[in-house]
């Protein structure tokens, strides 16, 4: 049973360490891949999380970005990656709102918009310890960023630019509800 790391906990502020490619396979590490996995998938707004979020300090985080009824016909991303690097970043930066797994249970949370790169490219290992080079862009690329940010002890609050942004779990999910322009800009919790 993992028990997530809350905002505060020095965890989420350490450097993760990089994983051993020989050690990828171990079931050690295959457990708590499919932990996380779990975990995540049972959070209605999550799509990612990273290991120091589960009190683990190593460079591992998995992406789940499923279709919902407010994003119907969003493809299924299912991801893992392991030590990654961001290689380059394209384009400008794009503001969506996003959550934190770790930014207070439930419906405690906080959102706030954050400008992340529209595309970039990184290279990770995978959870077959595979070693990937990929390009990603949209909500998936912003994930991404998200995620990387936990594994070098940074998070969202850290770069929010529009303060006047932040707002509580309850007022967000009413934009998601009754606006679809917003809707548009909605990201979820990682
Ligand atoms: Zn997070």
């Amino acid at each position: 049973m993992l028990t997530i790391s809350q905002f505060g906990n020095p965890i989420l502020r350490q450097k993760a360490e990089p994983i051993a490619i020989s050690r990828i396979q171990n079931k050690e590490v295959q457990v708590l891949i499919s932990d996380m996995r779990e975990l995540l998938l049972s959070k209605k707004l999550g799509v990612g999380l990273a290991a120091p979020q589960v009190g683990q300090g190593i460079a591992l985080a998995v992406i789940a970005i499923r279709p919902n009824k407010y994003r119907p016909n969003r493809e299924f991303v299912d991801l893992v990656i392991i030590n990654p690097e961001i290689i380059s970043t394209y384009g400008y930066r794009q503001q969506l709102y996003e959550g934190c797994i770790s930014g207070g249970p439930g419906k405690a949370g906080i959102f706030a918009k954050v400008p992340r790169h529209k595309k970039l490219r990184i290279v990770y290992y995978d959870e077959n310890g595979q070693r990937c080079d990929k390009v990603f862009e949209g909500l998936t690329a912003h994930v991404i960023q998200h995620e990387i940010d936990h594994l070098q002890g940074v998070l969202f609050v850290d770069r929010v630019k529009d303060t006047t942004s932040y707002m509580t779990h309850r007022e967000y999910l009413k934009i998601v509800k009754t606006d679809t322009v917003m809707r548009g800009m909605m990201g979820r919790t990682t």
